[in-house]
């Protein structure tokens, strides 16, 4: 772990406060027995018997609804047993903390609020750690109580200059963090790790206090322990900051960053907080302002989730739609087309609706690039594209099969009206003015091939209806360019034809 060092004047001016948070003297003696690995239930109840509000607390804790405790518990020993010896330590260090330190009055300092964070951050820990599947749950509990708990030193070592930085910044933790490294020489989360290492509490504590800001060591390295505590503090935000969908998706966002947590999974630990937060309030003693709070902020952040939610599906549609599209004309990409073509020769077929397919090609195109340059030839691709995008129905595929080459999918249409269609679309590239540049002008013209799935011509694949169309456009070339061909028309001149010879 990182060395925790603190600028020589300000550990001086730390030493010299006496009224540095403290541990009371029950709780420091049941943290010194438990350094033993084999203290008794037994021994640990006795310490804490002495002091009564202590043994009160953790007597309810043990008969709440959590423990599912049956027959009441009445004596210290059997709660210590019910609720285990670390959730008791946990508890019993939260409790005399927050109780001892909450009503401190210090300039511009606001202690409920201080506590009411870290009672937050502690129950959020507890639950991102049973996410993440940490053994520890009530250790992250202390941890994210107490990542904070720097803060208070300042407030109690230097409570003036202090006051005024937490004034200035309003409670927003990446800027008080950078003014007290300005002003101090390190940020609370260092003084906060160096009170628990004074202190001599575990070291994952210890460490979680000094990432808690993710600047002291690199996120990467940091252990879940110290990610789940990391987590919780931007989850406490979503209740304490004015701005609940601000800090709805700061939260949202960090818990995909470090944990890989899923905006679902992110909705469920945060309903988890919302649940248990009116119990660990109440048993620390700290207002949050009754369940129609809790509730309403977690409505608020429900409704965040939901916009983020759809904004990200919006983009991934987005994303989607790019990649069928062609980047030059952003008409559909031959990959969109051998996708859609099948299933809308299959839905034909199915449903007994006829299907027609145009395939169509710009004649000469090679001397349009020969006179113009690729550029020039690029602009009449993207100025044929558009006519025939203006030409043709919203529910019609027209797709850029390559090069000067494109194909149109026609649902529920019949040959007459295919053909009827395609020498529109001829009539309407033709007379169109196609800008080789701002000035320059020059008419093009099209070759269009076209073929029907229907009753009387009943081709069995999509493949088959296609080849069908290109050899219409190959009979089109052939024949003069710049006309339509059909595959009645095409089959009934080799008919004729053949007939002659
Ligand atoms: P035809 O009337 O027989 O179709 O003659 P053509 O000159 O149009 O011949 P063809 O259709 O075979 O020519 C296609 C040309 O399109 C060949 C290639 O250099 C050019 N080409 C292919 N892709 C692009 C492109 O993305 N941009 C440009 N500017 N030219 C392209
Ligand atoms: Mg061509």
């Amino acid at each position: 772990m990182q060395e925790i060092s603190l600028p020589e004047p300000l550990k001086l001016q730390l030493k010299a406060c006496r009224t540095l948070p403290s541990i009371p003297a029950v709780v420091l003696e049941v943290l010194d027995i438990c350094q033993d690995e084999d203290v008794s239930i037994g021994q640990v109840s006795k310490v804490l018997m002495r002091d009564p509000a202590l043994s009160g607390k953790i007597l309810k804790v043990a008969n709440s609804p959590y423990y599912g405790v049956r027959s009441q518990v009445t004596t210290l020993e059997r709660a210590v047993t019910i609720l285990g010896i670390n959730a008791t330590l946990s508890l019993a260090l939260s409790f005399s903390l927050v109780r001892g330190l909450q009503n401190g009055r210090r300039s511009g300092f606001n202690h409920h609020a201080f506590w009411l964070r870290c009672v937050i951050s502690a129950a959020a820990s507890r639950i991102i750690g049973i996410w993440a599947n940490t053994a520890n749950h009530d250790e992250l509990f202390l941890a994210g109580l107490l990542q904070d708990i720097g803060m208070l030193v300042l407030s109690e070592a230097i409570p003036d200059s202090y006051g005024e930085i937490i004034s200035l910044t309003q409670e927003n933790h990446t800027l008080l963090a950078e003014m007290e490294k300005k002003e101090y020489g390190c940020d609370h989360a260092t003084v906060g790790a160096w009170l628990l290492k004074r202190w001599n509490l575990p070291l994952n504590l210890q460490m979680a206090a000094l990432a808690s800001h993710g600047e002291a060591v690199g996120e990467e390295e940091l252990p879940v322990f110290s990610k789940c505590v990391m987590l919780a503090n931007y989850i406490a935000a979503v209740w304490t900051q004015p701005d609940t969908i601000e800090a709805t998706t700061a939260a949202k966002d960090k818990a995909e960053e470090i944990l890989q947590i899923s905006t679902e999974q992110f909705e469920d630990i945060l309903n988890d907080v919302a649940q248990i937060l009116p119990e660990v309030t109440e048993n620390l003693e700290i207002n949050i302002g009754g369940e129609e709070f809790i509730d309403r902020v977690m409505d608020e952040a429900r409704g965040a989730l939901v916009e983020l939610s759809l904004h990200a599906h919006q983009m991934i549609q987005e994303i989607e739609l790019q990649a069928k599209r062609d980047e030059l004309t952003s008409l559909a990409n031959r990959a969109y087309l051998n996708e859609i073509l099948p299933q809308q020769f299959i839905a034909a077929r199915e449903m007994s609706r006829p299907f027609s397919v145009l395939f169509i090609d710009i004649d000469r195109f090679k001397s349009i690039n020969d006179t113009y340059g690729h550029q020039g030839g690029d602009s009449i691709l993207t100025s044929v594209a558009r006519v025939l995008r203006s030409c043709t129905r919203e529910f019609d595929v027209v797709a850029r099969y390559g090069g000067d080459e494109f194909v149109i999918l026609l649902a529920n249409t019949g040959e007459k009206a295919s053909l009827h269609l395609s020498r529109r679309i001829q009539e309407a590239v033709m007379v169109h003015p196609h800008m080789i540049d701002e000035v320059t002008k020059i008419a093009v013209t099209i070759s269009v091939g076209c073929a029907t799935f229907s009753a009387d011509q009943p081709f069995l694949s999509a493949n088959e209806l296609i080849e069908a169309a290109d050899r219409c456009l190959y009979s089109a070339k052939t024949t003069g360019r710049n006309r339509v061909v059909s595959f009645n028309q095409m089959n009934s001149r080799n008919i004729s034809s053949a007939d002659c010879a």
